[in-house]
């Protein structure tokens, strides 16, 4: 990969608040802008477009607020996104990698290309830098999520144009690219979610520095996948063998399941699985597992007694309803 188009979007949402959003395209794209870097990170080249929205008719107040952008505007200027969208593909040219701050810009605009039946171009998987990921690394912390201009200010980069136009803020996430060290980060590509493995064969795997990533291809219910020996199963980072768990995958809520598994030659790795629903019953899993050093064996143990705490709770909360209902049989 030896370009990098840096994208962002500005969307409009449904004006009259949820009730009135379309399922299918809660959030309407009405610009696209992006910059193509050289191998060197060196801006060749821009591309910048208004869209004409064909689905909400009146700005929705944050969008009009945050991209100054009126709907007679993109009415006048703007395209229709199937061909707005057609001459950014072109312009993308061949063999490139999409950066992004953030992921919501990747699933924002395949949405827009699911809704206008437009077949996806994009290889799958479909890998992407997540900009605003790679600062966090950067400043190590990847945890919290920093605005693109809470970034710029802190890198002491020149703000000459405003923030949330989307040409802009695909120069600005350029300036970002340029000024971390880029090199060093770059093997932390993240993978976009919006089209999920279909079947075994695509599942994807992905190894990283300090840790590795697995998701998993859709499960018709949570029971079915957290019963997957592939989605449970954890190897040994440096060896590569399946592993015997100390601790037994356990949630606090449903969402992330953790276990901790021992390897008798390189120590503890931990794992964590996150359930993420494609409808009301089926899933898929990202599962990543990574080395734990005594801080992070002493975290899970933690959650792991409040886990255990939480089950007391409950079962007594059961035994105490089963008696109320004996006594009340009895009474009666
Ligand atoms: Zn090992």
């Amino acid at each position: 990969m030896s370009t990098y188009i840096v994208m962002d979007l500005e969307w409009n949402q449904s004006p009259y608040g949820k009730e009135k959003s379309i399922e299918a395209l809660p959030s309407e794209i009405i610009e696209i802008g992006a910059v193509k870097l050289n191998e060197r990170m060196e801006q060749v080249s821009e591309f910048h477009q208004l869209v004409k929205p064909q689905v909400y008719r009146g700005m929705n107040r944050i969008a009009a607020r945050v991209t100054r952008l009126s709907m007679e505007e993109l009415q006048v200027l703007g395209q229709p996104f199937p061909k707005a969208f057609a001459e950014f593909v072109d312009w993308c040219g061949e063999d490139y990698r999409f950066c992004t701050w953030g992921p919501a810009d990747m699933l924002e605009l395949q949405r827009n290309i699911d809704y206008y039946r437009i077949p996806n171009p994009f290889g799958f998987p479909l890998y992407y830098y997540d900009v605003q990921k790679l600062y966090g690394l950067e400043l190590g912390d990847d945890k919290e999520k920093l605005s693109l201009e809470h970034a710029i200010d802190r890198l002491g980069l020149r703000q000459d144009k405003p923030f949330h136009r989307a040409l802009d803020d695909a120069c600005y996430t350029g300036k970002v690219m340029r000024a971390i060290d880029f090199e060093r980060w770059k093997t932390y590509v993240s993978v976009d979610y919006h089209r999920i493995p279909g079947n075994r064969e695509e599942e994807i795997y992905l190894e990283f520095p300090t840790y590795s990533k697995y998701v998993s291809r859709v499960f018709p219910s949570r029971n079915a996948a957290l019963s997957d020996r592939q989605v449970t199963g954890i190897a040994c980072r440096q060896c590569g063998r399946r592993l015997r768990k100390k601790v037994q995958w356990f949630s606090l809520n449903q969402k992330q399941y953790f276990c901790l598994a021992v390897c008798p030659d390189h120590g503890y790795v931990r794992g964590k699985l996150r359930i993420k629903k494609v409808d009301d019953e089926a899933v898929y899993v990202v599962k990543t597992v990574k080395s734990a050093d005594d801080s992070s064996v002493e975290k899970l143990m933690e959650k792991k007694m409040e886990h255990r705490r939480k089950r007391r709770q409950f079962l007594q909360k059961v035994k105490k309803a089963h008696k109320k209902e004996g006594s009340h049989k009895i009474s009666s």
